[in-house]
């Protein structure tokens, strides 16, 4: 087989919010420097290249979205090979490699990609590289840059087999795989090779383009000695000390041109999502002032736009950057005068960057400033191939070099403690390293599409015919030394947003009401669930488990109970548990009296709530239930008979880190207990719920 033709691969990816895609097209940006051409594509393209008849090896990068479902850009792929009419051999000629991402803190971890993964292997395609499973709960990069090392070494014996052989040795996915995990074991020996090597390195400065060593000058080495905390700034040894191995400077593929022309008074984004812009008719704080946590309840007129839902529905809510921050990254780039100036981006001529697109969340003609308060994601934290670009534009050298340090192999810890899990945006970076100044095509290129926050309906449309409600606690961070006090971006903006209407619970509206155009907006667009919602059979037994704002889904399920059972009194229906739990009974307790109401007037049959921070003595038990789960724990014959005996329904809606993880324990404890198995069975027996959609979660981190 000619050498050209041999080492081209395909590589198609499924994405949901860009991660899989940028992860895709890296590897093929990487694949020049490793002696291979590659072509990258959406696996919603996929009739571009026929996998039915591709012999090239073939990379798919696949992320996980909903309930552990393929990403909507991969569904028609997906069904397409789950087609049973296939024959078991379907894909006996193909060789592929497969990168699922995905996030513990969910459930199904990785699914997108394992659906694809085990119906390929059913079709006989064969792995030449073991799969991937990159966990965004602990920082995808852990297993995705490792996995990319290893992947150069595994194409290459591909490629040479395929050169002796039309077919590829069994052997070979074993060996391939192993590759890929002493590619990660091997990060750690690596890391104290390194460490006692360090006095042999020399201290100087050079070229960093191809990801060759990098070493401080010894002024800069100086000031490093003297540090002895390490933090997002500096460095100290042995980082501070060693030769450095840092990504391969990622290609510049943009050009952006700003046009003097006048774009004032463009202050909201296009509708071209699906999203309708409505009033929001009211805003009640449900909690205290001196609550830990502020919860905000929102009420949306959608009457206009006549939006439907169901309860247990989502709306996506577009949210802007904060003004102040936008002004400030203006100013610091030195574009203030220019904000108003209409944008241009462009692909750079001849540029390198494989398969380069203008984003298309960049509008072109927008002005700069609509820009980066509507389109781009400027708090998140910079990928380490934007930390890497952003060093070419810093001038000090010890600014550089710690910038290096940071998106290097060797600074990986660093990144995560200061950047990733301090949750760094750019600004941050630009404020620590002052003589950092990069080009606007560079914050086009590496910021990502700022992505809408979803809240689930807090009603039902019975009983609020054209509303919505949401309810959301104000997201606090407090500050750090990387950065100040903020408050989540959505959360916090929708706060201010509605600071004017903003009322305590209990009290009523003044009485001059504003008029509907004098309400504030927002846009929002309706994200409909295909699972979490009531069983169709009212009779079937359901148990809720909602502690804090997870409870919102459940109120809009009980809202319409109630308006179901008022409606036909004759009907049987099931029994309906909820578990609530907040911090104080008098601070936090949510829809304290809509809850009362459902418990008193039989709509709920059981309301089980605990009080996580109240003294013992408040609530007069002690040794009482303080979460969900304990409380969980106490009612485990009732829970164990409704899902075992009368096949029942579970619903979780909430903190995806700590409580759904804690439910899903008890969970199995309370069903291995009920029916004396193990913990493996009882994992199975859960996962049988899961499939059966009687196990349901709508959890968020
Ligand atoms: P962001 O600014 O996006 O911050 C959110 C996260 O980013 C934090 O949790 C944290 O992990 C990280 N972060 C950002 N900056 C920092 C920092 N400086 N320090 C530390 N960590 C940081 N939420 C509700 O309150 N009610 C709901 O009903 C609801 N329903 C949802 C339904 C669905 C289907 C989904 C997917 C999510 C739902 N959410 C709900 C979550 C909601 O969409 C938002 O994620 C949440 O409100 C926070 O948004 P934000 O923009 O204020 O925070």
């Amino acid at each position: 087989m000619p050498c050209e033709v041999a080492a081209r691969f395909l590589i198609f990816y499924g994405s949901q919010r860009g991660q899989a895609q940028s992860i895709a097209e890296e590897i093929c940006q990487q694949s020049a420097e490793h002696g291979f051409t590659a072509d990258v594509s959406c696996l919603s393209n996929q009739h571009k290249y026929n996998l039915d008849s591709e012999i090239r090896p073939v990379v798919f990068v696949v992320s996980t979205t909903g309930d552990g479902d393929p990403p909507d850009t991969a569904q028609k792929f997906v069904r397409k090979i789950k087609n049973k009419s296939l024959p078991h051999d379907h894909f006996s000629h193909l060789r592929y490699a497969l990168l699922a991402l995905g996030d513990t803190n969910y459930a199904n971890f990785c699914n997108g990609g394992k659906t694809i993964d085990n119906r390929l292997q059913q079709l006989g395609a064969k792995h030449f590289y073991a799969t991937g499973h990159a966990d965004d709960g602990t920082g995808l990069e852990v297993v995705v840059d490792p996995w990319i090392e290893g992947l150069w070494d595994a194409l290459k014996k591909t490629f040479s087999s395929m050169a002796t052989s039309d077919q590829l040795g069994a052997d070979l996915s074993d060996r391939t795989q192993e590759n890929y995990h002493k590619n990660a074991s091997d990060k750690e020996k690596n890391k104290s090779d390194l460490e006692v090597d360090l006095h042999l390195l020399k201290l100087s400065e050079v070229d960093s383009q191809k990801g060759r060593a990098i070493t401080s000058d010894s002024s800069d080495a100086e000031t490093l000695s003297t540090a002895l905390v390490a933090s997002l700034k500096q460095s100290v040894p042995p980082l501070s000390e060693c030769a450095l191995n840092v990504p391969a400077l990622p290609a510049s593929y943009l050009e952006v041109l700003l046009e003097q022309v006048s774009t004032e008074g463009e202050t909201v984004p296009s509708d071209k999502e699906g999203f309708h812009e409505v009033s929001i008719s009211k805003a009640v704080q449900l909690t205290l002032d001196n609550a830990v946590k502020t919860a905000i309840l929102l009420e949306l007129d959608i009457s206009v736009q006549n939006i439907a839902y169901q309860p247990g529905d989502a709306f996506d809510t577009l949210c802007p950057n904060r003004a102040s921050e936008v002004e400030e990254l203006l100013l610091r780039l030195d574009l203030q005068t220019q904000k108003n100036c209409a944008v241009q981006v462009n692909l750079l001529k001849n540029n390198s960057k494989k398969a380069a697109k203008v984003p298309l969340h960049i509008p072109q003609n927008g002005s700069l400033q609509f820009i980066l308060t509507w389109c781009l994601e400027i708090r998140s934290a910079p990928k380490k191939a934007f930390v890497r670009a952003l060093a070419d534009f810093t001038q000090n050298g010890s600014e550089k070099r710690r910038l290096l340090e940071l998106c290097s192999k060797e600074g990986s810890a660093d990144y995560n403690s200061f950047i990733r899990d301090a949750n760094v945006c750019l600004l941050d970076l630009l404020r620590a390293f002052p003589s950092c100044l990069p080009p606007l095509s560079l914050l086009f290129e590496h910021l990502p599409k700022l992505q809408p926050r979803a809240y689930s309906a807090a009603s039902s449309s019975l009983q609020h015919p054209g509303k919505v409600h949401f309810v959301f606690n104000v997201v606090e961070f407090p500050v750090r030394p990387e950065h100040p006090a903020r408050t989540g971006l959505c959360t916090g903006w929708l706060a201010d947003h509605v600071s004017s209407i903003l009322r305590p619970l209990g009290t009523v509206p003044a009485l001059e009401r504003l008029g509907t155009s004098a309400l504030p907006k927002v846009h929002v667009r309706p994200r409909p669930s295909s699972t979490f919602h009531l069983p169709a059979d009212q009779s079937v037994p359901v148990v809720m488990v909602g502690p804090g704002t997870g409870v919102a889904p459940f109120i809009g399920f009980l809202q319409q109970r109630e308006k179901e059972r008022e409606a036909n009194q004759e009907a049987t229906f099931g029994e309906t548990w909820l578990f609530f739990g907040c911090r104080h009974k008098d601070k936090d307790f949510l829809f304290r009296e809509e809850l009362a109401r459902f418990a008193h007037n039989g709509t709920l049959s059981h309301l089980i709530v605990c009080f996580s921070r109240d003294e013992p003595d408040a609530v007069g038990t002690v040794n009482r239930p303080t979460y969900v789960q304990h409380n969980l724990r106490l009612h485990a014959k009732n829970v164990a008979s409704i899902l075992l005996k009368d096949k029942g329904c579970l619903y979780v809606c909430g903190d995806a880190k700590n409580m759904a993880k804690d439910v899903n324990d008890t969970l199995l404890e309370i069903i291995g207990n009920e029916l004396q198995i193990d913990k493996l069975d009882a994992m199975k027996t859960v996962a049988g719920l899961r499939e059966e959609k009687r196990y349901l979660q709508d959890i968020w981190s």
